[in-house]
Order: C-alpha cells, then sequence, then structure tokens
C-alpha cells in the first residue's frame, strides 16, 4: 500500500478520470449502469475481522445504496470472505446503519455452491470452512464429505474439494483433500486474495493459503470461484438482473474488483480506502486498471445521481 493522494490527481500514465466531471464516454457508460457490486471491507467499511464481524462504516457508504436505490438500479454487497452467512453479513451490516437484506449480500461460497450444484449434480463433494461455506451448500443440496469419509477408502468418489475460509483444519483434513485431488477431485477455492483490508492487522486471506498449500502438494492447480472469477461475476449479473456492461463493480482492489470489471466488460471504479492505492492503480497492467478512482463513496453517490437515468442500449447507428 502506497501513499495516497489527493482527490482529482490524475495517477501518471493512467487514464483514469474522477471527481464529478467525467469524460463523456464514461458518463454514457455510467448512465448504463443498471447493477452495482459493492464489495463489503474496504469499500463499504474497515474492520479487523472478516466481513459480518463489526468494523466502522466508511464516508458514503450510505449515501451511495440510497443512491442506487433512487436512480432506480440493484445492489448487491460482495464480500470475497467465507467465514459468515450472508445472512450473518447483512445482519452485521445493518446493525452498523447501512440498509441490506440478506438476499443483497453474496460471498464466494454462494457462488461455489451454486457452481457445485451445477457443475457436479450429484456429486460428493470435500469442503474446507465453517458454517459460512456448509450452509450455502447444504441449502443447495450440495452432498459434503467430510475428511473421515474421505479418509476411509472414499477418496476417488470425491469429485471436487472446495477451499473456503477453514481456520480448524489440520493434518488429517490436508492429507484427505491431497489424496482427493490426486484421485482426481478437481480443486476450487473460493478466494485466493492473500489479504483482505482491514484497520491494522495483516488479515491473512486463508483460504488461498491452503489452496495453495494443496497445489503445492499436489501440483495441481486450483480454480478460484469468487472474485475475480467468471463465475462469480455470473452471479452478480444475475443477482442484479443486468448484463455484462450495465454493471458497475465498486471496490478497493485491484486484482478483485477492477480486474473482474475489465475481465467481464463491466466499469470498474477503484475506492483508495482499502487495499491499493492511486499510485498502484497507475502501476497495475490494462487489465487491472480502473475506469474510475474515487477517494470517497461520497463520490460515487454524487456521480449516480448525476448519471442517474439508465438509457437504452445503443444501437449500431449511434454514433460517439
Ligand atoms: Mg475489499
Amino acid at each position: 500500500m502506497s501513499t495516497r493522494t489527493t482527490t482529482g490527481t490524475k495517477a501518471p500514465g493512467n487514464p483514469a478520470r474522477t471527481g464529478a466531471a467525467v469524460a463523456p464516454e464514461l458518463a454514457k457508460r455510467l448512465a448504463r449502469v443498471h447493477g452495482v457490486m459493492f464489495d463489503i471491507d474496504g469499500c463499504l467499511l474497515l474492520a479487523d475481522q472478516p466481513s459480518g464481524y463489526g468494523g466502522t462504516v466508511l464516508p458514503g457508504a450510505l449515501e451511495a445504496l440510497e443512491a442506487v436505490r433512487a436512480t432506480g438500479r440493484n445492489f448487491v454487497c460482495f464480500t470475497n470472505g467465507s467465514f459468515q452467512t450472508p445472512s450473518a453479513i447483512a445482519t452485521t451490516l445493518r446493525e452498523l446503519g447501512l440498509e441490506v437484506r440478506d438476499d443483497q449480500v453474496m460471498t464466494p461460497a454462494v457462488v461455489a455452491a451454486e457452481t457445485m450444484a451445477t457443475r457436479y449434480p450429484g456429486g460428493r463433494v470435500m469442503v474446507f470452512g465453517g458454517e459460512g461455506v456448509t450452509e450455502p451448500f447444504a441449502a443447495r443440496g450440495v452432498q459434503m464429505v467430510d475428511q473421515d469419509q474421505a479418509l476411509a477408502g472414499r477418496a476417488g468418489e470425491v469429485a471436487a474439494v472446495v477451499v473456503g475460509w477453514d481456520i480448524e483444519f489440520g493434518r488429517e483434513k490436508i492429507v484427505a483433500a491431497a489424496e482427493a485431488v490426486l484421485a482426481g477431485a478437481e480443486l476450487y477455492t473460493t478466494s485466493a486474495a492473500p489479504t483482505f483490508a482491514s484497520h491494522e492487522r495483516l488479515n491473512v486471506g486463508v483460504s488461498g493459503f491452503i489452496a495453495a498449500g494443496l497445489t503445492h502438494v499436489t501440483g495441481r492447480p486450483y480454480k478460484v470461484l469468487g472474485k475475480p472469477s467468471a463465475e462469480a461475476f455470473g452471479a452478480i449479473c444475475s443477482r442484479t438482473g443486468a448484463q455484462p456492461e450495465e454493471i458497475l463493480v465498486v471496490g478497493d482492489d485491484l486484482r478483485m474488483e477492477a480486474g473482474m470489471a475489465r475481465a467481464h466488460g463491466a466499469l470498474g471504479v477503484l475506492m483508495t480506502t482499502g487495499t491499493n492505492s492511486r499510485e498502484d492503480a497507475g502501476e497495475a497492467g490494462v487489465e487491472q486498471t480502473p475506469d474510475l478512482i474515487l477517494d470517497s463513496l461520497e463520490e460515487l453517490a454524487a456521480l449516480l445521481q448525476e448519471h442517474g437515468a439508465p438509457m437504452p442500449a445503443p444501437t449500431d447507428e449511434e454514433t460517439p
């Protein structure tokens, strides 16, 4: 993390703009936004714990959510943490004063559960994680196998190993998972984020830590199902009812949010209130360059209000 600069300063060599005055093309794209994805940690709030354990709401968060509603758009709050269930996270957000329904919170565990149910119907899945992971899986009827079942000679029957936020795993579980992967199970993780934004402590991303370890042991790659994956982005589209180009992705992590927006044709906003700074964005590759860099969600609220009327999709005859 490097030092932040003042609002309105353009990063060297970075095309992203900030402030109320945006380029006509960007204004046009903002006006087309129908669904907004808000990251939670480092974007809506700052905490020392994974999402769902309180924290401090960042300035403008209430106003930004209200601006989305007032302009007839939909939103989802999408954390890349899978420690808590969506309903537990939504409860925390409401306790902090943010008006968010349970079904407006997404976690990568939800994406993983939906992916497993679709990709391996009736298949057995070994899961790393607590209630934040197992609840979405159980709700979608995914058959979960624990380490004892896997170790009891059934590893070959495991279709996939999904690694979420698990702080109680031990050697036996790693052995069972590694054997399952070597026997042919696909390896997935809810998140490969090395860290999450927090007040002070280094908030280590446990899921990616375990998944990388299993890859180290087995030589098999892991696939990410949380941000910035196509699966995660698809879930955002279906939750908000928006097309890819009608999605605005708002977050503090260039790899997660700006990268996801770039990869899938959405509009990406970097908030400088968490992991990455304006300087980081200037140094990022084109595949992680945000369309906008903002220092406060108050600025985003103003932009959503200013460019608030969703416009019809442009026709072929339309000129820029
Ligand atoms: Mg974040």
